[in-house]
């Protein structure tokens, strides 16, 4: 049977792919390092592990909830943003789901009508463009640029806006590039929004995430009219080392989380019980210790793999990033030094000949640069610095 147009319209995850091809070959007893996917090496704290324990113990989080959550986690969360941000919601603006990424595919399964336009700055994380074309809608890519520190202004998006223009894709901080929006060009992009009515959805899942003096701040805090016309997108798997728990959210208007609802219903029911729990131990629990911590020893690894990265000939990283956990280099002079067309021939001679997995820079949207996390440990980093650089160097 064929399969839907659908399904042949759409390309799956490529740091998904990576990983896979990463984890195909460790399989085979092959020692490959996987500096593909964004995620902490670290364990779930253990705080949130101990309550986890005792709540399985006691029978919660055994049984179906609510399509949009449980009602302790909602308030958990509204606490956590009217302290963090001072931004104050109501139980019926918060929609919980498994991860982020899910809050995105209800995002634009619910506003995208065939055609609709959404504005995606480039470089762009993964999922957003796929996710657009599933919903019908059609990704609108710009460019942003690192010697300008990959700002997004009112001017840029002028360039871009059509009478089709309904979203606007924000990630601050950025997967793959780690820049922050500064607090002014947040609110001046969020102004034009207003005045052009486009619907900002705001991914701040990395905005805990952030260093060497550099803050975040949730677009939402800038102005009851921003907070609107915003779908705030967050979660526990980055701050907290929680991806295996598969829980974020949405803080939006309660038009739109009616709409999630209702999806949700008809899809999974509702998030895993016991992953609810576990959020909600994240929150209440000693929470900014843990967060800081691993802030903290990320802050540390950036800092180390800034400078590693550096060492590559060829490699070009004008930007140092602010947050998140990656490293963005152009590639392009180092793929003409070891005789690639790309810098996509290259990332694969670094899997297959160094033993490296990063993810090339075309699944995001800047086809001449290659992405590294460096939510590994500093000496595994180290390592797959040091079998890049000596393939390099034995190239050349
Ligand atoms: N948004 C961005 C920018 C991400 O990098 C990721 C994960 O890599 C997600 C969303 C999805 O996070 P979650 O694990 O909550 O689905």
């Amino acid at each position: 049977m064929e399969l839907a147009n659908r399904i042949k319209k759409m390309q799956g995850s490529q740091t998904s792919a990576a990983a896979a091809k990463a984890r195909a070959l460790q399989a085979q007893g092959i020692d490959v390092i996987s500096l593909a996917v964004g995620e902490p090496d670290f364990n779930t704290p253990d705080y949130i592990l101990e309550q986890v324990k005792e709540d399985m113990s006691a029978g919660r989080g055994h049984h179906y909830t609510d399509s949009t959550g449980i009602t302790p986690l909602k308030q958990a969360i509204i606490d956590y943003h009217a302290e963090y941000d001072k931004v104050n919601y109501t139980l019926d603006q918060v929609f919980i789901a498994d991860g982020a990424k899910m809050v995105l595919y209800y995002t634009f399964q619910s506003l995208l009508n065939e055609g609709d336009e959404v504005l995606i700055p480039a470089p762009y994380w993964v999922s957003y463009v796929d996710q657009v074309k599933m919903a019908d809608g059609v990704p609108v890519i710009f460019e942003t640029l690192s010697s300008d520190n990959f700002r997004i202004t009112p001017e840029l998006l002028d360039q871009h806006v059509t009478d089709k223009t309904k979203l606007l894709v924000l990630n601050t901080p950025s997967n793959p590039t780690g820049a922050i929006m500064s607090e002014e060009d947040a609110r001046a992009v969020a102004q034009y929004c207003l005045d052009h009515n486009i619907l900002v959805v705001a991914d701040e899942i990395y905005y805990r995430l952030v260093y060497n003096g550099h803050q975040a701040q949730s677009i939402a805090a800038i102005s009851p009219e921003v907070k609107e016309n915003t779908i705030v997108i967050n979660g526990f798997s980055k701050a907290y080392a929680m991806t295996g728990w598969r829980l974020g959210y949405a803080l939006a208007d309660n038009k739109y989380v009616g709409a999630f609802a209702k999806l949700a219903s008809q899809i999974n029911s509702n998030p895993a019980g016991i992953s609810q729990f576990a959020a909600l131990a994240a929150l209440t629990g000693p929470r900014e210790e843990a967060v800081e911590a691993m802030r903290k020893e990320f802050e540390n690894r950036l800092n180390a793999a800034y400078e590693e990265v550096l060492t590559i000939p060829g490699f070009r990283l004008d930007f140092k990033p602010q947050g998140a956990f990656y490293l963005f280099p152009d590639a392009t002079e180092t793929a003409r030094l070891c005789g690639y067309e790309s810098v996509t021939d290259l990332a694969n001679a670094f899997i297959d000949e160094a033993h490296v997995v990063g993810v090339p820079g075309v699944a995001f949207g800047k086809a001449d640069h290659i992405r590294f996390s460096y939510a590994t440990n500093e000496e595994t980093f180290a390592e797959a610095m040091k079998r890049i650089r000596e393939f390099v160097q034995g190239k050349m």
